[in-house]
Protein backbone atom coordinates (compact mmCIF):
# COMPACT_ATOMS: atom_id res chain seq x y z
CA UNK A 1 0.00 0.00 0.00
CA UNK A 2 1.72 2.90 -1.37
CA UNK A 3 -0.42 5.39 0.73
CA UNK A 4 -0.38 3.89 4.45
CA UNK A 5 1.69 5.24 7.01
CA UNK A 6 2.67 1.44 8.68
CA UNK A 7 3.71 0.43 5.24
CA UNK A 8 5.83 3.20 5.06
CA UNK A 9 7.18 2.26 8.64
CA UNK A 10 7.96 -1.32 7.71
CA UNK A 11 10.18 -0.13 4.69
CA UNK A 12 11.91 1.88 6.20
CA UNK A 13 10.58 5.30 4.37
CA UNK A 14 9.24 6.90 7.65
CA UNK A 15 11.68 5.89 10.62
CA UNK A 16 10.36 4.28 13.66
CA UNK A 17 12.27 2.72 17.31
CA UNK A 18 12.32 -1.37 16.46
CA UNK A 19 11.22 -3.03 19.50
CA UNK A 20 11.44 -6.86 17.51
CA UNK A 21 11.34 -7.89 13.55
CA UNK A 22 11.49 -11.09 11.72
CA UNK A 23 10.23 -11.78 8.50
CA UNK A 24 6.84 -11.52 8.98
CA UNK A 25 5.97 -9.15 11.83
CA UNK A 26 7.71 -5.68 13.05
CA UNK A 27 7.20 -4.69 16.50
CA UNK A 28 7.97 -0.69 17.26
CA UNK A 29 7.21 2.27 20.03
CA UNK A 30 4.10 3.83 19.03
CA UNK A 31 4.66 7.95 18.59
CA UNK A 32 2.43 8.88 21.72
CA UNK A 33 3.86 6.68 24.30
CA UNK A 34 0.46 6.27 26.18
CA UNK A 35 2.84 4.32 28.65
CA UNK A 36 6.48 4.11 28.80
CA UNK A 37 7.47 1.20 26.47
CA UNK A 38 4.12 1.45 24.43
CA UNK A 39 4.62 -1.00 21.49
CA UNK A 40 2.86 -1.65 18.25
CA UNK A 41 3.13 -5.01 16.79
CA UNK A 42 2.20 -5.01 13.02
CA UNK A 43 2.17 -7.62 10.21
CA UNK A 44 4.46 -6.83 7.45
CA UNK A 45 1.76 -7.64 4.65
CA UNK A 46 -0.92 -4.94 4.86
CA UNK A 47 -4.34 -5.72 6.03
CA UNK A 48 -6.81 -3.50 7.71
CA UNK A 49 -8.09 -5.52 10.35
CA UNK A 50 -8.42 -8.75 11.94
CA UNK A 51 -11.80 -8.92 9.35
CA UNK A 52 -8.70 -9.74 6.93
CA UNK A 53 -6.76 -12.05 9.10
CA UNK A 54 -6.39 -15.61 8.25
CA UNK A 55 -5.27 -18.26 10.26
CA UNK A 56 -1.71 -18.49 8.70
CA UNK A 57 -1.42 -14.14 9.66
CA UNK A 58 -3.02 -14.56 12.70
CA UNK A 59 -0.59 -17.59 13.68
CA UNK A 60 2.23 -15.28 12.82
CA UNK A 61 0.98 -11.87 14.34
CA UNK A 62 -0.45 -13.65 17.49
CA UNK A 63 2.46 -15.88 18.17
CA UNK A 64 5.25 -13.53 18.61
CA UNK A 65 3.13 -11.66 20.90
CA UNK A 66 3.43 -13.20 24.10
CA UNK A 67 7.74 -12.90 24.19
CA UNK A 68 7.34 -9.20 23.18
CA UNK A 69 4.64 -8.84 26.34
CA UNK A 70 7.09 -10.69 28.13
CA UNK A 71 10.34 -8.29 27.33
CA UNK A 72 7.46 -5.33 28.23
CA UNK A 73 6.68 -6.62 31.89
CA UNK A 74 10.75 -7.01 32.44
CA UNK A 75 12.24 -4.01 30.64
CA UNK A 76 12.15 -1.73 33.74
CA UNK A 77 11.13 -3.21 37.24
CA UNK A 78 7.72 -0.32 37.45
CA UNK A 79 5.91 -2.29 34.88
CA UNK A 80 3.09 -4.62 36.91
CA UNK A 81 1.42 -5.66 33.85
CA UNK A 82 0.60 -5.08 30.65
CA UNK A 83 -2.41 -4.49 28.23
CA UNK A 84 -2.97 -6.17 25.09
CA UNK A 85 -5.39 -4.09 22.67
CA UNK A 86 -6.46 -4.46 19.14
CA UNK A 87 -8.80 -1.81 17.43
CA UNK A 88 -11.02 -2.29 14.56
CA UNK A 89 -13.15 -0.03 12.70
CA UNK A 90 -13.48 3.85 13.83
CA UNK A 91 -15.91 3.15 16.15
CA UNK A 92 -13.83 0.80 18.16
CA UNK A 93 -11.17 3.60 17.82
CA UNK A 94 -9.17 2.70 15.12
CA UNK A 95 -7.32 5.56 13.76
CA UNK A 96 -4.58 4.12 11.28
CA UNK A 97 -6.02 1.55 9.33
CA UNK A 98 -3.19 -0.79 8.63
CA UNK A 99 -4.21 -3.77 11.59
CA UNK A 100 -1.82 -3.46 14.54
CA UNK A 101 -1.86 -4.61 18.25
CA UNK A 102 -0.78 -2.34 20.99
CA UNK A 103 0.82 -3.39 23.78
CA UNK A 104 0.47 -1.30 27.26
CA UNK A 105 3.06 -1.61 29.94
CA UNK A 106 1.24 -0.94 32.95
CA UNK A 107 2.78 1.05 36.25
CA UNK A 108 -0.06 2.01 38.28
CA UNK A 109 -3.79 2.55 37.42
CA UNK A 110 -3.47 6.16 37.32
CA UNK A 111 -0.46 5.56 34.31
CA UNK A 112 -2.69 7.79 31.34
CA UNK A 113 -4.08 4.46 30.22
CA UNK A 114 -7.91 3.94 30.95
CA UNK A 115 -10.54 1.48 29.65
CA UNK A 116 -14.51 1.10 30.89
CA UNK A 117 -16.23 -2.00 31.29
CA UNK A 118 -20.13 -0.97 31.71
CA UNK A 119 -21.98 -3.97 33.60
CA UNK A 120 -25.11 -4.52 31.69
CA UNK A 121 -25.61 -7.93 33.37
CA UNK A 122 -28.87 -6.80 34.76
CA UNK A 123 -30.46 -6.19 31.36
CA UNK A 124 -29.91 -10.22 30.17
CA UNK A 125 -31.13 -13.24 31.55
CA UNK A 126 -30.08 -16.61 30.15
CA UNK A 127 -32.25 -16.63 27.49
CA UNK A 128 -31.53 -13.49 26.06
CA UNK A 129 -27.64 -14.62 26.84
CA UNK A 130 -28.43 -17.85 24.38
CA UNK A 131 -30.39 -15.56 21.42
CA UNK A 132 -27.34 -13.40 21.21
CA UNK A 133 -24.46 -16.55 21.66
CA UNK A 134 -26.92 -18.51 18.88
CA UNK A 135 -26.66 -15.61 16.47
CA UNK A 136 -22.82 -15.45 16.92
CA UNK A 137 -21.96 -19.24 16.50
CA UNK A 138 -24.60 -19.20 13.05
CA UNK A 139 -21.57 -16.59 11.79
CA UNK A 140 -18.25 -18.63 12.61
CA UNK A 141 -17.04 -19.91 9.88
CA UNK A 142 -13.21 -21.21 8.86
P1 LIG B 1 -5.26 3.10 16.57
O1 LIG B 1 -5.87 4.38 17.05
O2 LIG B 1 -5.49 2.90 15.09
O3 LIG B 1 -5.63 1.89 17.37
O4 LIG B 1 -3.71 3.25 16.82
C1 LIG B 1 -2.86 3.90 15.93
C2 LIG B 1 -1.63 4.24 16.69
O5 LIG B 1 -0.62 4.59 15.77
C3 LIG B 1 -1.80 5.47 17.62
O6 LIG B 1 -1.59 5.07 18.96
C4 LIG B 1 -0.74 6.44 17.13
O7 LIG B 1 -0.08 7.09 18.17
C5 LIG B 1 0.20 5.56 16.34
N1 LIG B 1 0.88 6.25 15.26
C6 LIG B 1 0.31 7.02 14.30
N2 LIG B 1 1.26 7.50 13.47
C7 LIG B 1 2.45 7.00 13.90
C8 LIG B 1 3.78 7.14 13.44
O8 LIG B 1 4.09 7.81 12.45
N3 LIG B 1 4.76 6.49 14.13
C9 LIG B 1 4.47 5.73 15.23
N4 LIG B 1 5.49 5.14 15.84
N5 LIG B 1 3.21 5.58 15.69
C10 LIG B 1 2.21 6.20 15.04
ZN1 LIG C 1 -0.08 -0.75 5.35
Amino acid sequence: MTDCIFCKIISGEIPSTTVYEDDQVKAFLDITQVTPGHTLVVPKKHVVDIFEYDEELAQAVFSRIPKIARALKNFDPRVKGVNIVNNNGEVAYQSVFHSHIHLLPRYTKEDGFKMTFTDNSKDYDSQALQAIATKISEQIKD
